[in-house]
């Protein structure tokens, strides 16, 4: 059985990401998570991307979401040994962050990407304290201190 993984590779955090979190709750409810019930950022995806299932246990397992699975950076770590995120490569920054970083820009998609931005801070965090340290600072930082509700990306702020 495939376990969740709430760590990437490139710093972004898995465990508050939408799609991952629908998938999740789609598991204890028995009900296949719907495109129509994420939010509302993913109304105006594209609709190739919306015949994707929503199905994912985080950018370190064998089920990714589609949309991921043709990262650039995500397939080039897992094909390495002892890369635990691309902190032990190298070569990082390598042009497959410079490029991604680059197609953001393009495209304008830093805005419809908010959680990005967090991949430079997120991998600095860790350089400094390690993974452990951010996997339990990200734990609390995406779970409503009042009533334990798990946050998300696009859904940042408890509305309970
Ligand atoms: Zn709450």
């Amino acid at each position: 059985m495939t376990e969740f993984r709430p760590d990437s590779y490139c710093g972004l955090y898995c465990g508050a990401c939408d799609i991952l979190s629908a998938f999740k709750k789609s598991l204890d409810t028995g009900q296949k998570a719907q495109w129509s019930e994420l939010p509302k950022q993913f109304q105006s995806l594209p609709f190739d991307t919306k015949k994707s299932e929503i199905k994912c246990y985080g950018c370190k397992t064998d089920v990714v979401f589609d949309g991921c699975s043709h990262c650039l950076i995500r397939k080039c770590a897992a094909k390495k040994t002892g890369i635990e995120t691309c902190l032990d490569c190298e070569k990082y920054p390598c042009w497959r962050h410079k490029l991604t970083g680059l197609v953001k820009k393009v495209f304008g998609l830093e805005k419809k990407l908010p959680h990005h931005k967090d991949i430079k801070p997120n991998l600095e965090f860790i350089r400094q304290n390690g993974i452990d340290k951010w996997l339990n600072e990200q734990e609390k930082k995406w779970t409503c201190p009042s009533c334990g509700e798990r946050l998300t990306w696009y859904h940042p702020i408890c509305e309970k």
